[in-house]
């Protein structure tokens, strides 16, 4: 039995002890017991993990991109695969959207909670905006400037700049390509061989999933918290129906989009596709990063439900990299839910610049957690509404972050299989088929 197989209750043990954990924990005043003991291994759980995404994303992708062997093929899969990120991150935002205009939870939140929030957060208001200065202060064009680097050593030593990283691995795969075969074959031998070290790396790594998972669990709960309990409450009770209209987009994103996605454009079973994916989802929720489950996606999505490594090894890390509908259908509710807490209300013209700048911003958002936030600073200003005004959410978000990060990682292994069943390289003998 494969370990992402056998690991699979393990982690859903250690994530439900980690949560009554932190309820106790909070409850008994133990928070800095928990942050001295506890957390350390969630943290190292999570650098194990963010240690090899670099060497994972330029190895897959390079040999990736090399393995499609010729150019026509690289633009038709890259063009089907960026056009389906697009469509499904404009979906999500208008879901987000809707539902945030029509159940207007901003409406709900009294104005001495407001006040409180404001108060409690703003300390991280301020490294936040600031964060935010620095992306908004550069030129329209400075994304695309920064997606290319000047040196690859220094691109390579923040994974924050996976974008470059993966401008580097596409460049190098196409040079691969058009040069003579026997010149290429070493090195890509060589990354091929770097892939299966890493793939090696996650599955040791899996070992100390469920500490991990229980010592991030019981982090997050005891900050939040922070020593008491009825500090949850306070919060539950002014973002619970916010908090409520982000999983419901979340949900439905997931049910409306990825289910029919998979249902009309695949032979396989829906039923089948999400059992393969709880491992994958479950790691996204505790780490809350789609760059630190990038390895268990890849694994997952060819192991489990049977994509080829060709289309996988290039769909995955991209999508890690740009695609997060989840991001984006937050980032459009929360701006919204600001701008009603604040009494502004959006006009449709604001609502599609908020649209527009959410899909930049989701393809500019780095796969690591809390990302979503700063990015979400910069739509706020787009559409004139304080940036301040984060504070208000600042104290769920981090749930907040886990789940739209299960809904990242769901939508690129989504489309990975979409791709993978329009090409013929979906090995259907993995997972069953829907009766025809
Ligand atoms: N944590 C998210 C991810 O890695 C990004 C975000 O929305 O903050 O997918």
């Amino acid at each position: 039995m494969p370990w992402y197989k056998r690991l699979h209750w393990q982690i859903i043990i250690g994530l439900i002890l980690g949560v009554i954990y932190g309820a106790i924990a909070a409850a008994s005043g133990w928070g800095t017991f928990t942050r001295n003991w506890i957390s350390p291994f969630g943290t190292i759980f999570l650098n194990l993990l963010k240690l090899i995404a670099v060497p994972l994303v330029l190895a897959s992708l390079i040999t990736g991109v090399a393995s499609l062997s010729d150019l026509k093929k690289l633009s038709r899969i890259g063009g089907k695969t960026i056009a389906i990120y697009i469509g499904t991150t404009l979906i999500a935002l208008i879901i987000g959207l809707i539902l945030v205009n029509t159940l207007q939870p901003g409406s709900t939140v009294p104005d001495e909670m407001r006040l409180q929030l404001q108060e409690t957060y703003e300390d991280e208001v301020a490294v936040r905006t600031e964060a935010a200065e620095t992306a908004k202060e550069r030129g329209p064009l400075q994304p695309i400037v920064d997606m290319v680097p000047d040196n690859i050593f220094m691109a390579t030593t923040a994974n924050r700049n996976m974008l470059k990283v993966v401008f580097f691995a596409i460049f190098a795969g196409i040079a691969l390509i058009m040069v003579p075969k026997e010149k290429a074959n070493p090195l890509i031998r060589f990354f091929e061989s770097v892939n299966e070290m890493v793939i090696k790396m996650v599955e040791l790594i899996m070992i100390m999933a469920p500490i991990g998972v229980f010592a991030l669990l019981a982090d997050v709960i005891t900050s939040i918290a922070k020593d008491d309990p009825s500090q949850i409450v306070t919060l539950l009770s002014a973002l619970g129906f916010y908090s409520i209209v982000v999983l419901l987009g979340l949900i439905l994103h997931m049910i409306l989009v990825y289910t029919s996605l998979v249902y009309f454009l695949t032979p396989i079973k829906i039923k089948d596709f999400f059992r393969a994916m709880i491992p994958v989802q479950l790691v996204a929720f505790s780490t809350s990063s789609s760059g630190a489950t990038l390895p268990i996606t890849m694994e997952v999505v060819e192991k489990e439900i049977g994509v080829s490594e060709e289309v996988s090894s290039f769909v995955l890390p991209l999508g890690a990299t740009i695609n997060m509908d989840g991001t984006a259908l937050y980032q459009a509710v929360a701006a919204v839910f600001i701008a009603q807490t604040l009494g502004m209300g959006l006009d449709l013209g604001a609502q599609l610049t908020i649209v527009f700048t959410a899909l930049l911003a989701s393809i500019g958002t780095a796969a690591v957690p809390g990302a979503g936030i700063v990015m979400l600073i910069i739509i706020l200003e787009s559409v004139g509404v304080p940036a301040a005004g984060i504070a208000l959410i600042l104290g769920v978000d981090r749930i907040l972050d886990m789940c739209r990060t299960v809904t990242n990682v769901t939508g690129d292994a989504t489309i990975a299989t979409i791709v993978a069943s329009s090409e013929n390289q979906l090995d259907l003998s993995v997972l069953a088929v829907k009766a025809a």
